[in-house]
């Protein structure tokens, strides 16, 4: 401990804290009784009340020494280590967040602070009980499996199938045995060899240049690239292996729950046992006990979303980020960060290695390995005898259908013999709900938030209107708001669950299933749903992007993309990215096992450049136009960009500190960045709030964020009025 922590101080020698609190400066103490290190969790005075902090450093000295209280006591957990703390600094400054808020990130598990709690558990005890009931055998069956293996109560009644007071009669008896046991265990050990497949000639090829990567001991990024199915997740779990073999810890990150419970299975298969879990479906107990046995190394492989990221490892040597063109990694709210970039400059500062998994990766990915700053594994084909479905288009301008109806004759041919074969198809709409729109007949009134500026989305699901920005609902009105008409409100535009309604009309006999985030209760429902989908009990799934992301449908044969053109409309720079992606993730869903896949889009302009690139397969061709407009237009991954949104209940407001803004540019302009803006935000409105934008465009290599700052710092922000600033904006509401 002493080498990893050279600074120690005696009791009563000034030490600087950051606290968790908005204050934004790290503040003097007094060293406890018994001395601290640097690094040290600990529990300071602060006004009335008592707060968690981290010894930061030596006190600055500059307040009165009689004022100065102690560190109350310092924390029974691992104190935080240099590298943690390099990567918070950093990344605070990458994202212009106060320190204070990126040590909330790092401390998000609750009762840190409490002393180690006890629990019972449960083992084989030494007595045979002198009276066999068939529930007794079970029990006894259950803890004699799994040999010296302690569990809970709850954990042998349920393993065993009985009631707990028959696993409390066995303790009387002395055949089970009972024990105090701390709370927070540590992770059980996993086998790096335990159950590994014998790789394709491609997979070993990338899985040795992963082993070696991990072997060397320095930072590295690799790009991972396969089609969906070719085996990267395989190939990833070798590199994990290898870091579990250097004793280094390892992190997996997903961009979706829904997708961890499929995935632990699968490192249980590899390693034998389940690893760590981080995310929000996780109890608040298993949490802390996540953290602080990830901080005293006790954790060796973590799978969780992207805050997992800030957990405190003690030697991480690998992260994994699946799917790392995912937009769920940008976190939108709160501290604006990136855990795609924020892993590669943690990895840096750790001498870890990064793989990034995709079939269709960022442009920004893509382009860090043109340059030669990331290297590159490619798995050109499907596992086995999968191959890539075939992709054509279905010209929507000459496809004869009514109105209200969103399923071409063409495409409803092919789900029809599906149908005869008994294989599966699926009918892709990227939108929630029964119809984004529903409007008044006799005035054109559309219905809309109360609190934002957008149309609320009909849930007939559920009954009710759903405005999708804020979360509002309101029940579905029977006449409507503005011109008090009966019955002439009517949904305008598909969403999944109107064409479930369709796919239903048309194909009275098939099952069809809806898979929608918002249809299910909990993650455990969802995951059910979808397990049961993928053993064959539907025959026409309809879904929203849930289902591009990395489920298997083994029976699943057809994809039908219900509106390709979707994804193209609006200002987003990434439009054309997004839906090349999207198309490509949902295409990869067919044709997984031995039949054959086929995938259409529907679509009005089949002419248009990305849809003929989605079509012809060519990828490179794809990404290097691409890279070529965004490299003539200056913006990322070729410039760097900031977005501003101010906001306030007082729309005057907002727009005066606008305008200001925009007028008192210079720090900016000394590093040649350019403002565009104040505008309205193209969500004008959101929970109430007034919402103006400004965007600042840099070339690659300027300073951007001291300019930034020096630039924010020049405006007080005063009452009603909130600023954020997103470095590399990824969306643009
Ligand atoms: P990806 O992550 O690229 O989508 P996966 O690793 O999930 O691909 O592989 C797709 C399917 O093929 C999985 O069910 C996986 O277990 C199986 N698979 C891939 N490679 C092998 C292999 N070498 N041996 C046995 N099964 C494999
Ligand atoms: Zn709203």
């Amino acid at each position: 401990m002493n080498d990893d922590f050279p600074d120690y101080f005696h009791e009563g020698d000034l030490v600087g804290v950051l606290t968790a609190q908005p204050l934004d400066r790290v503040l003097d103490y007094k060293a406890p009784e018994g001395g601290c290190h640097q690094g040290a969790f600990v529990e300071v005075p602060l006004g009335p009340r008592k707060v968690l902090g981290v010894v930061w450093g030596k006190g600055k000295g500059d307040w009165d020494i009689a004022k100065v209280r102690s560190v109350i006591r310092v924390l029974d957990v691992a104190p935080m280590a240099e590298e943690m703390r390099q990567f918070l600094t950093r990344a605070a400054d990458y994202t212009l967040t106060p320190m204070s808020a990126m040590l909330r990130l790092a401390t998000r598990a609750p009762g840190l602070g409490d002393a180690p709690s006890m629990r019972k558990v449960y083992r084989l005890g030494s007595v045979e009980p002198d009276r066999m009931t068939d529930a007794r055998r079970k029990v006894l069956d259950v803890l004699r499996d799994y040999g010296g293996l302690s569990f809970t109560l709850k954990e042998v009644a349920e393993m065993a199938g009985v009631t707990s007071s028959v696993v409390k009669g066995l303790v009387k008896l002395g055949a089970v045995s009972e024990e105090e046991s701390p709370r927070d265990l540590p992770y059980p050990r996993l086998d790096p060899d335990y159950g590994g497949k014998e790789l394709t000639e491609d997979q070993e090829g990338g899985a040795k240049v992963l082993r070696e990567a991990v072997r060397s001991g320095a930072y590295g990024t690799t790009l991972l690239k396969g089609v969906t199915g070719s085996g990267k997740t395989e190939v990833y779990l070798e590199a994990v292996a290898e870091c579990l073999r250097v004793g280094r810890q390892a992190l997996v990150l997903l961009p979706e729950i829904a997708l961890t419970s499929e995935f632990i299975t699968r490192v249980e298969a590899r390693f034998g046992m389940k690893p760590a879990e981080w995310h929000s479906g996780v109890t608040m107990t298993e949490r802390r006990r996540c953290w602080k046995m990830v901080g005293q190394g006790e954790a060796q492989l973590v799978v969780g979303a992207r805050s997992a990221l800030f957990l405190p490892f003690r030697d991480l040597g690998l992260v994994i980020v699946d799917e790392e063109h995912d937009t769920s990694y940008k976190q939108e709210d709160g501290v604006l960060y990136n855990a795609r970039d924020m892993t590669v400059l943690r990895a840096s500062l750790n001498s870890a290695q990064v793989v990034l998994a995709s079939a269709t990766p960022s442009l920004e990915s893509w382009a860090n390995v043109e340059a030669g700053k990331y290297a590159r594994v490619t798995l050109t084909s499907r596992y086995g005898a999968a191959v890539l479905p075939e992709m054509s288009a279905i010209d929507m301008r000459v496809e004869d259908l009514p109105a209200s109806r969103w399923v071409s004759p063409t495409l409803q041919a092919k789900v029809q013999l599906r149908l005869e074969r008994g294989e599966q198809s699926l009918l892709f709409l990227n939108r929630r709900g029964y119809a984004p729109v529903t409007i008044c007949r006799a005035c054109g009134h559309q219905i809309g938030c109360d609190d934002c500026d957008a149309t609320m989305v009909e849930h007939r699901f559920q009954k009710r209107l759903m405005c999708h920005q804020c979360g509002e609902t309101k029940p579905i009105p029977a006449v409507c708001p503005s011109c008090e008409a009966e019955d002439k409100l009517a949904p305008v535009g598909p969403g999944v669950e109107r064409m479930a309604e369709e796919a239903k009309a048309l194909f009275p006999d098939a099952k069809v299933a809806v898979l929608s985030s918002d249809l299910y209760g909990s993650a455990r429902a969802l995951k059910e749903h979808i397990e049961s989908i993928a053993r064959g009990e539907a025959d026409v799934i309809v879904g929203t992007q849930l289902v591009a992301k990395g489920h298997n449908f083994p029976k699943l044969t057809l994809v039908g993309v219900i509106d390709a053109d979707l994804g193209l409309q609006g200002s987003d720079l990434r439009a054309a990215e997004r839906t090349f992606q999207l198309m490509r993730q949902v295409a990869g869903r067919a044709g997984r096992a031995e039949a054959p896949g086929e995938a259409v889009l529907q679509t009005f302009q089949p002419e248009h450049p990305v849809i003929g690139a989605i079509l012809g397969g060519d990828e490179e061709a794809f990404w290097a136009a691409e890279a070529g407009e965004r490299r003539a237009a200056g913006v990322p991954p070729y410039g760097r960009m900031a977005g501003i949104v101010l906001s306030s209940t007082d729309v005057q407001e907002v727009f005066d500190l606008g305008t200001a803004m925009a007028r008192n540019d210079a720090p900016l302009r000394k590093i040649g960045a350019q403002v565009f803006g104040p505008a309205p935000a193209p969500i004008a409105r959101i929970r109430g709030r007034h919402r103006v934008r400004l965007l600042v465009k840099a070339d690659k290599t300027a300073p951007l964020q001291q300019a930034l700052a020096a630039w924010a710092g020049q405006f007080k922000l005063r009452g009603e009025l909130r600023m954020a600033i997103d470095i590399d904006p990824q969306s643009f509401y």
